[in-house]
């Protein structure tokens, strides 16, 4: 287009419209209502709990806890995983609707923590249930932590491709990853 030609035209579509592609569009969508499935066993989530008030505001980030599975896509386990307990996990995680991500909260859910050796009652690595997108470790970690652990989490679903987390790109490159 001509700007001397059409000066008023031109500065009306520069300030009215912005290009993007689908994709771009549908994960912008998806980032800014990440909806987390309310996941808590133990001392950790007391932690996450303190995120849900004023203070930090976590609904800033359009992250809105759910109590149902069927309406979350993300799942942050908080907390000591027991054996008792595992196949209910499995259970709400095949709940979630796809895309969905996983953070694990704390030492007791990435390895069992101080239960990790000597207790036969405790899941040494919740991984070995459900597949982790972000390992936060700590006991426990602080709510600027789980921020953070959010913000990258966030950060990786821009660059996914059609919603497949394991198709990722960067720039005008795409690549595959291959960490299953
Ligand atoms: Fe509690 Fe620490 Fe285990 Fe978190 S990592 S559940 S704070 S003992």
């Amino acid at each position: 287009m001509n700007e001397t030609e059409f000066p008023l035209l031109n500065k009306t579509i520069t300030n009215s419209i912005i290009l993007t592609t689908f994709n771009d569009f549908s994960n912008w969508a998806r980032l800014s209502s990440l909806w987390p499935l309310l996941y808590g066993t133990s001392c950790c989530f007391i932690e996450f709990a303190s995120l849900i008030g004023s203070r930090f505001d976590f609904d800033r980030y359009g992250l809105v806890p759910r109590s149902s599975p069927r309406q979350a896509d993300l799942i942050i386990t908080a907390g000591t995983v027991t054996m008792k307990m595992a196949p209910s996990l499995v259970r709400l995680y095949e709940q979630m609707p796809e895309p969905k991500y996983v953070i694990a909260m704390g030492a007791c859910t990435i390895t069992g923590g101080m239960f990790g050796t000597d207790s036969y009652t405790t899941v040494r690595g919740v991984d070995k249930l459900i597949p982790v997108d972000i390992y936060l470790p700590g006991c426990p970690p602080k709510p600027e932590a789980i921020i953070d652990a959010v913000v990258k989490l966030r950060k990786r679903m821009a660059q996914e491709i059609h919603g497949d987390k394991n198709k990722l790109k960067q720039g005008n490159r795409y690549f595959t990853l291959n960490h299953q």
